[in-house]
């Protein structure tokens, strides 16, 4: 076998070596900022002739000008400060379209240390960040999806949970009160049976867009507590505000007008209702203020159904 250092003499190896890899090789003068060379494959990949590759400037007006700003600021900084660099940005082709390209870059010096020119590597990501986008997206969709109930499409008690959490260390810090209300349809497993389950899923999905409807902060939030039970988490809202959107909500199911023949009042569908309102505190916790609320809509359905019962503190 030949010593390697015999390649050193042989630039016809180099060159071929250099033209024949995917990725792309170049070269710039940091002197002149011109460069001193560019691989062929830059050609079939972006559609601009190698000789239009003159100075920097050409490379830098052919990044996305969302890309461009950040990614030759990065490069001439790190070039600056003599550091070997790495940059993913969107080259743009001449038929108006753009690649991924990852830019690897090394700094070259010469031998008092200063920077002499750059020597790097360009390769196409195209696929690789296609992959990463449809990822991302499906990330996103799942979020998404895993925070919603999936027959109302309202939030879910995941959702809920979370919120509450966040709510109440909001209200901790804040001083200011949060309320929260429970809502159980009445009388609803006599609904089922007496027109039917799916008869019972439109009830609940026409129930939940009407609790919807009676949501007026911007941090409202009403979730499918689970089967026929919702709630409402209402944060800086006072006991007092608190029953007005109680009543709405219930005005708002009256109005729906479902029929329910064996429900005694009205012979429609009623939900009752607790309501509690709190300022957090270290002693207290979400927990036990559910706790204390579902009593409260436990009590209005002891108390006959169809009504509001709210936690006095
Ligand atoms: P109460 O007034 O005391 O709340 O009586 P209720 O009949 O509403 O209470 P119960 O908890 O006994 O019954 C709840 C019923 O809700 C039973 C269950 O079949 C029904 N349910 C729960 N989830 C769903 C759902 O997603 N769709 C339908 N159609 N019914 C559901
Ligand atoms: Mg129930
Ligand atoms: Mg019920």
């Amino acid at each position: 076998m030949s010593d390697l250092s015999d390649l050193s003499n042989d630039s016809a190896v180099y060159k071929t070596l250099l033209e024949s890899t995917k990725a792309i090789p170049w070269k710039i003068d940091w002197a002149t900022m011109q460069f001193a060379y560019i691989g062929p494959q830059i050609e079939p990949l972006l559609g601009w002739s190698r000789q239009s590759w003159v100075s920097a400037n050409d490379w830098a007006e052919r990044i996305h000008p969302e890309d461009r700003e950040y990614v030759v600021n990065f490069c001439i900084s790190q070039s600056k400060a003599g550091v070997d660099h790495e940059a993913d940005y969107r080259a743009l082709t001449k038929q108006n379209g753009y690649v991924w390209i990852r830019d690897v870059v090394h700094v070259v010096r010469n031998a008092q240390g200063e920077v002499e020119s750059l020597i790097g590597f360009m390769f196409d990501i195209s696929e690789r960040k296609k992959t990463e986008e449809k990822l991302l997206a499906l990330q996103k969709e799942l979020e998404a999806l895993s925070f919603k109930d999936g027959l109302t499409g309202i939030a879910n008690r995941r959702r809920f949970d979370y919120t509450l959490e966040l709510e109440w260390q909001s209200a901790l810090s804040s001083g200011k009160p949060l309320s929260l209300i429970m809502l159980d349809v009445d009388l609803f497993k006599q609904f089922n049976d007496l027109y039917g389950h799916t008869a019972g899923d439109k009830c609940l999905i026409d129930v939940a867009q009407s609790l919807n409807l009676a949501l007026v902060g911007q941090r409202d939030l009403v979730a499918r507590y689970g089967g026929e039970e919702f709630v409402l988490l209402l944060p800086e809202t006072d006991a007092a505000g608190a029953h007005i959107v109680a009543q709405r909500c219930q005005r708002l199911i009256d109005k729906l007008a479902i029929e329910h023949r064996q429900n005694p009042h009205g012979e429609r569908i009623t939900v009752s209702i607790g309501v509690g309102t709190v300022t957090p505190s270290a002693d207290l916790t979400p927990t036990r203020f559910i706790e204390a609320v579902d009593k409260q809509l436990y009590a209005a359905k002891q108390g006959g159904r169809n009504r509001i019962e709210a936690l006095l503190v």
